[in-house]
C-alpha cells in the first residue's frame, strides 16, 4: 500500500510563488512514492527543503501546484485533512515545545482527547503509548524533570497515542547526546518492525546509515533516493550538495585504500564489531 505520494509538487513560501520577490520556491518538482512499512531517512543540508517536505506530507502545507497523497487522499480535500494528519504523525525537533501538561500521562492524554475518544480508550492508549517508548514508570512524572531523550520518547508517545500509521520525526534527534539518540532509534525501529512507516529527517548522514532507503535533497529539489549503499557510493555529489559520508563510511574506505578490506560497513558498530573479529 502506498503511504505517501508527491506527485511534480512545487511549494513556495512566497503568495506570489516566487516571482516578485525573486525568492525561489522551497519544493520543487518533487514526485516520490513512499510506501506503508519502509523506514527512510530524509537527509539534506540547511535549506534544502527537508522540513517543508514534513509539513506537506500531513496536509500542514498544501502545494502551490501538482498534487500530495496520503493513503490516496489528497491533503487539499479539506474533508480528509483530520484523517489524514491523525494518519501521518509528526514530531518536531525541541520536545519542551511539545509538552503541555505538567504530568506526563495528561500530556499524552491530549491527542486522544482531541479525536474525542471515550476516557477508558484514551487510559488505554496512554498505556499502550507510553510501553511503546518504554517509559510506563513515568505515567505521573512532570515532563521538565526528565533529560532530552525520555523528553522526546514522551513527546513520541503522545503522537503513537493517535495510532498513526506514519511518523514523521523532524530533526528529532539532532538536540540529543548520542544515547538519546540510541533511545529514539531503538523506539522508531521496533515501531517499525511493528509495521509503522518512519520517516527520520536528519543531516547526520552516521544516523542515515542505518535506514532502508535514503532519500537526500538538494534546494528543493529529489537530489538522490536510493540505499544507504547506493547513496554513499556517490562520495563526491555528497560533497557537492554540503552532505558528509558516515564516519564508518570513511574510516572503511581508508582502511581500504591502506589494505585492510572488511567488506561493506554501514555503522560505527558494524566496524567496531568487524575490527574486533580481526585475528
Ligand atoms: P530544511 O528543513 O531542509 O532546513 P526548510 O524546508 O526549512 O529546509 O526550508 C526550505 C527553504 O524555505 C529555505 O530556503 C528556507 O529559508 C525557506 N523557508 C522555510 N520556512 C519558511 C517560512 N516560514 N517562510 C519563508 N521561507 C521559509
Ligand atoms: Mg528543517
Amino acid at each position: 500500500m502506498t503511504a505517501i505520494e508527491f506527485k511534480n509538487v512545487v511549494f513556495s513560501y512566497s503568495e506570489d510563488g516566487g516571482t516578485e520577490n525573486n525568492i525561489e520556491p522551497a519544493v520543487k518538482e518533487l514526485s516520490l512514492t513512499i510506501e506503508q512499512g519502509e523506514f527512510i531517512a530524509l537527509c539534506g543540508h540547511n535549506g534544502s527543503g527537508k522540513s517543508t517536505v514534513a509539513r506537506l506530507m500531513n496536509g500542514l502545507l498544501t502545494p502551490k501546484s501538482g498534487e500530495v497523497l496520503a493513503f490516496g487522499e489528497s491533503t487539499q480535500n479539506k474533508k480528509k485533512i483530520y484523517d489524514i494528519r491523525k494518519d501521518v504523525g509528526m514530531i518536531f525537533q525541541n520536545p519542551d515545545n511539545q509538552m503541555i501538561a505538567t504530568i506526563v500521562e495528561d500530556d499524552i492524554a491530549f491527542g486522544p482527547e482531541n479525536i474525542g475518544l471515550p476516557r477508558e480508550e484514551i487510559g488505554k492508549r496512554i498505556d499502550f503509548a507510553l510501553g511503546a517508548v518504554d517509559m510506563l514508570e513515568f505515567k505521573q512524572a512532570s515532563p521538565y524533570k526528565l533529560s532530552g531523550g525520555q523528553k522526546q520518547r514522551i513527546a513520541i508517545a503522545g503522537v503513537l497515542a493517535v495510532k498513526p500509521k506514519v511518523l514523521v520525526l523532524d530533526e528529532s534527534t539532532a538536540m540529543l547526546d548520542p544515547k538519546g539518540r540510541r533511545e529514539i532509534f531503538d523506539v522508531i525501529k521496533s515501531l517499525n518492525k511493528e509495521g509503522m512507516t518512519i520517516i527520520l529527517i536528519t543531516h547526520y548522514m552516521d544516523e542515515a546509515a542505518l535506514f532502508d532507503r535514503i532519500i537526500v535533497l538538494d534546494n528543493g529539489k529529489l537530489a538522490m533516493d536510493g540505499t544507504p549503499k547506493e547513496v554513499f557510493a556517490r562520495q563526491t555529489e555528497l560533497a557537492e550538495i554540503g552532505l558528509k559520508l558516515p564516519r564508518a563510511t570513511k574510516l572503511n574506505s581508508y582502511f581500504k585504500e591502506n589494505g585492510l578490506d572488511l567488506g561493506e560497513v554501514l555503522s560505527t558498530d558494524e566496524l567496531m564489531e568487524k575490527i574486533c573479529q580481526l585475528k
